[in-house]
Parts: C-alpha cells; structure tokens; sequence
C-alpha cells in the first residue's frame, strides 16, 4: 500500500469514528413543530397556544402541552394585522401571551444584504486578488529599469581617509571636493564653477573603490554607489533608463555624491571594437552624457566614477564639463606600501620586532590589495603553525606564496633535478651578482614553489619609474643565465629554462618595438590600437613593412646575443663560484641574501659591464 491510501484510509476512519461519537453524545433536539400561519391562528382560536412570540417574520410558539412549534409570516405583513385577518380575536391573542420583538435590522436586512452583497463582495475580492497578482508582475517589470542604487550611511565599517595609506595626491584631491560639499558658499562666492566628475583611474586593486568608500565616510552627505555593470542588461534602453534612475535618485538628495564604480562597463569608446558596438552600450552611455550635462549649475551632486582602463573611455566621458578631473591612482612605491602595510596589520597580532621596511621592500609592483591580501596570508600562515602573534618570517614566507604559489616540499625530487635546478639558480643569481650596478640578489631557493622549480629573487635598491637601456640587458642577462648554467655544467639544456627564455625575448622585442633602443632607431613599430573582444585584446594592428619585420626580428637576436655573451663571460670566469653556490644550494635548498654575498666574498668576482 502506498503512503497515501494508507494515510488516507486512517483519515476517512478516524472520520467515522468522531461522527460516531458525537451522534452518539449529542441527541437530537426535538424538532419544533412547522405550522402554517393558518394552522396558528386555529390553534390560537382553539386556546391551544400558551405562548406566541414574534420575532420578526418568525414565530416562535409554545404550545399548552409544552410542544415548541414555529411559523413564518411574509416579510413586510405586519403579524397582528396578518393573526387578525385569520380570524384571531383580540381575546385569544391576549390568551396566547402574545408579544413582539421588534425586528432588529440585522434580521431585517441581513438576508437582503447577504443574498445580493455576498456575491458581489465575492467577485469583488476576486477583482481584488487578480488585480494584486498583477501589480506585484508589473512592479517588477518596472523596477527592471530601476537602478539598484544603494545609499552608503557610514555605520560601522565606516571608512575614513585614515584607512587609505599613500595616495596623497588623490586625497588631496577628493577632500577638496568633500569640502566643496560642506561649504559650497566659500566656492561660489569667488566665482569657481564646481567640478562635475571626478574619474579615478589605476590599475586594479589600487585603491579607487576603497577611496571612493572614504570618500563617502567623510562627507556628511548623502553617497549613492552604483556599479556600472548592474548597467549592462539584454534589454536596450534598460541601462539608460537605470542611469537615469540613479542620477535622479542623487540628485533628489543634493547635496550628494553619485559614485559609479567600474564605469568602462559602458563607457567604452563608442563603436569600437568587435564586440563593441552595440546599442544597449551606447545608449547607456549616452544616458550618461546626457545627466552629466543636465545638471543644473548649483546643483550640489559630484559624480565620481573608477577605471581600471581609463585608455578605452569615450572621449567624450573625459570632456571639460564631464569627468573633467581625472586622479591618477599608481601603484605604491616603497613608502606607500610599508603604510599600507602598516594600516592592514591594524587589527592583527604581531610580533613587536616586525621589519615592515623590508617587506616593503620584497615588494616591488604589489598593489594595495595584494599588500592586504598579503598581510592576510601571513596571519593564516602564522595561525596554521599555531603561533600566537604574526612574525617577519610569516609575512615574508607569504610574499613567496603570494608572488609564486605555495611550496611544494613534498614533491619528489630526483637528485639529478635537484642538482640541476641549484645550478639553474645559481648561474642567476652568480649573473647578477656580476653586472656592475645591478640590482641585490635578496634569495635563492630550489624548493619548488607552484610552477617554479626554483627561483631566485632580485629587487630594486631604489624605486624606478624610468628605466634605461642598459638595465633591459642586464635583466636579459640575468634571465639567461640559468640557461647558460645547465649548458656550462651538463653540456645540456632543461625544459626548467624555457619561461626564462620568454622572459629576455619580450623584453628585447619591446626595447625594439616599443621603447625605440634598437639600431632601428627611434620609432615605435605597431600600433597599440587595440581591438576589444570579450574584454581582451585580440591583437595588435602591423603597421610596417615585411622588411622591417624582418629587421625587427634581426635586432631582437642581436640583444638577446649581446646579452648572451656578457650572462656566459661571466659564469665561464667564475666557474668555481658557480659550483660553491650550487653544493651549497643543494645542502641547504635556501640562501638569503646576506648568506649569498657572503659565499660570493673568496671568489673576488669582477663585475662587467653589459
Ligand atoms: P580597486 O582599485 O580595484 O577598486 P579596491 O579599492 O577595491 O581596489 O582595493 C582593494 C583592497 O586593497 C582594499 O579593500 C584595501 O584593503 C586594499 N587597499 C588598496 N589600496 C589601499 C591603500 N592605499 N591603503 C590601504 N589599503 C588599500
Ligand atoms: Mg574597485
Ligand atoms: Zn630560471
């Protein structure tokens, strides 16, 4: 039997049961006796009736033998003249204790009401019902074109300029427009128009929606942040009709800031691309445009907008009278990130003696979010091995994690690979240590990290924002050189140098293409046009002859030949170092930097010029 029938059969039991129950305790009242208002009146004339009440078109009777019996008159009759006209005297009626109650107007008009009003309520309810379904359906049908704006109201995890480390001149900038916000008088009274939008531009993780979020925790305004991808949509019109939203939305609460986060969502250069192009796009974009423009002079609403590609905005997003000012937001340089660092250890147990200088320094080309992402790891770093507090070495091994993936102790290493890898770094680090002013080796290790067999990591003694021909060779140099170590000691070359390889070639063909340091002279090759499909470039535009191609590629070889030469000078007069730095590798698979200079010292290594 299946689950139902079986349930279903207790119930019509039960069922039974209950009615048998009740039939059997609750007796069936005797039934008071119908009468037709004729059969009445004889029963009054003949004194049988004891009692008569009438209680409005009924009448409930008792008779002398106490037998209980009803009647019922038509509506609008009254009862005495109806009794009279049956031929009751006045004496009987006195006889039969009669009485009326007077109708209540329940009794009166309830039937009515309920015979006509109930269907029609019932309909109306329905009415009710369909219309509220349908309402609820077009109110979401409506709210699609709703932008999902929120408003930032501080709270707890309120965000202060305290909290954004570095990046003064974009500070600097946004509390201008913060305090054009609290005393707008103090602008407008010497004349300044009030900029309109502010754009942040850098590349991800630098700081812009952590800026912007400051922004909103300084100003005593109202913030609304939107992101512009929630603007992109299958449907056309419904991301302009979104931007409108929003737009109104800010500027029913001015003074206020409108920020719009991740704006090259639609505010790609109109008809561009292969994937570009296309209505809904432009059309929000437009949108765009157009609330930028219309907004009234004195209208206190600021616009600020980030992107990580400012290069593939639309021209006219940049206008003076739209995002007329642009804050460049660039990646920390050493000071900046030993702050950042120090703002994300806020909150964490550390060891007193931490070196956030030297971390800051392992860090060269790390973004704010990596710096807090980093920090992270190094607390669960710390917390995995059960310590109470975060260490340097914690922080520092995480760097490692970060930039190559986790160690990979257990993977089993023939000695020959092992062997072959410590000379593999070795001759990278030994390269470097013999280029006259190069950057420090700051460690080498052959514990495999990720996809790495080994690495050696070099840094910058000083940030650089130029860079000169020279230093592009040594780096190719010091890439070569654990190619050139493999072959020098095993007369045989590994599969380990190949991402080496790829490394000196792009940077030869860029100090060709791009930077102009080739004896092809000083001209850039290929056009950095670029042509967006999904998101990516897809290639770049040749704008130069077959010929030149070939020169290019013949200039290429020479760099990366010169380079060559100067990586094999150096490993082929130091041999011997070479060998040292590998036993010692093997033995101890780890040598920081001080280790390594310190091996380095006996061999009295000269170092050349690339
Ligand atoms: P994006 O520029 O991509 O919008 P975010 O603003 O989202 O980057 O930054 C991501 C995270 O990185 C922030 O939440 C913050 O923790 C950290 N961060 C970035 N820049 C800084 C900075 N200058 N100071 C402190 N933390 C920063
Ligand atoms: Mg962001
Ligand atoms: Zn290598």
């Amino acid at each position: 039997m299946t689950n139902f029938t079986k349930n279903f059969t207790w119930a019509i039991l039960t069922l039974i049961a209950i009615s048998l129950v009740f039939s059997f305790f609750v007796q069936p009242t005797a039934k008071p006796e119908k009468l037709t208002l004729s059969q009445v009146a004889e029963k009054m004339t003949a004194g049988e009736v004891k009692k008569i009440s009438i209680e409005g078109d009924k009448f409930n009777i008792v008779l002398q033998d106490g037998r209980k019996a009803e009647s019922e008159k038509e509506s609008g009759v009254d009862a005495t003249v109806t009794l009279r006209n049956l031929g009751v005297s006045e004496e009987n009626m006195r006889k039969a204790d009669y009485s009326v109650k007077a109708a209540s107007g329940w009794d009166m008009w309830g039937g009515v009401l309920i015979s006509t009003l109930l269907p029609i309520l019932l309909i109306g309810l329905m009415f009710w019902f369909m219309f509220r379904q349908a309402k609820s359906g077009a109110n979401q049908a409506f709210s699609f074109g709703r932008s999902n704006i929120r408003l930032s109201l501080g709270g707890k995890q309120k965000v202060t300029f305290e909290d954004v480390a570095g990046l003064k001149e974009a500070k600097e900038e946004l509390k201008e427009i913060v305090e054009f916000l609290r005393s707008p008088k103090k602008f407008f009274d010497i004349g300044a128009r009030i900029p309109k939008g502010v754009l942040l531009a850098g590349l991800p993780g630098t700081g812009k929606t952590l800026l912007a979020r400051a922004v909103a925790g300084e100003s005593n305004v109202p913030f609304f942040s939107v992101s512009a991808s929630e603007f992109v949509e299958m449907f056309v019109g419904v991301g302009a009709s979104r931007i409108r939203d929003a737009f109104a939305t800010a500027r029913k609460a001015a003074p206020s800031i409108l920020f719009i986060d991740e704006i090259d969502a639609v505010g790609r250069q109109r008809g561009a691309g292969m994937g570009g192009g296309n209505d809904e796009r432009e059309q929000t974009l437009n949108q765009i445009l157009v609330e930028l423009d219309g907004f009234e002079q004195g209208t206190r609403v600021i616009v600020l907008a980030a992107t990580n590609r400012p290069d593939v905005l639309d021209p006219a997003l940049l206008r003076p009278g739209r995002f007329d000012r642009r804050v460049v937001l660039d990646l920390p340089d050493i000071n900046e990130r030993e702050a950042i660092l120090k703002v994300h250890a806020r909150g964490k147990i550390l060891d007193k003696n931490i070196d956030f200088r030297k971390i800051a320094t392992r860090t060269p080309g790390f973004s704010g979010a990596d710096l807090s992402n980093l920090m992270n790891e190094g607390a669960i770093f710390a917390a995995r091995n059960n310590k109470r507090s975060v260490g340097q070495s914690d922080i520092l091994e995480s760097v490692e994690k970060v930039l190559l993936g986790p160690e990979r102790r257990t993977l089993a290493i023939s000695p020959k690979e092992k062997e072959v890898t410590a000379y593999h770094e070795g001759g990278h680090a030994l390269v470097a240590a013999g280029l006259k002013d190069f950057d420090p080796i700051h460690k080498i290790s052959i514990i495999s990290r990720g996809f790495a067999g080994g690495y050696t990591m070099k840094l910058p003694n000083e940030e650089r924002r130029l860079r000169t021909k020279t230093q592009f060779i040594n780096e190719i140099a010091m890439s070569l050189g654990g190619f050139i170590a493999e072959k020098l000691t095993f007369g045989d070359v590994t599969t380990g140098a190949s991402s080496d390889l790829k490394q000196a070639s792009e940077i030869a063909r860029k100090l060709v293409t791009k930077y102009g340091m080739s004896d092809l002279g000083p001209t850039t090759f290929g056009s950095n046009e670029e042509m967006v499909f999904l998101g990516r470039e897809l290639g770049h535009e040749r704008n130069y002859s077959e010929k030149i191609a070939a020169q290019i590629d013949d200039e290429v070889a020479k760099i990366v030949e010169r380079a060559y030469n100067v990586a094999d000078k150096i490993l082929k007069q130091n041999k011997k170092a070479l060998k040292k730095i590998a036993d010692v590798l093997i033995e101890k698979e780890v040598l920081e930097q001080e280790e390594f200079y310190a091996l380095l010292k006996p061999f009295e290594i000269k170092p050349l010029v690339a």
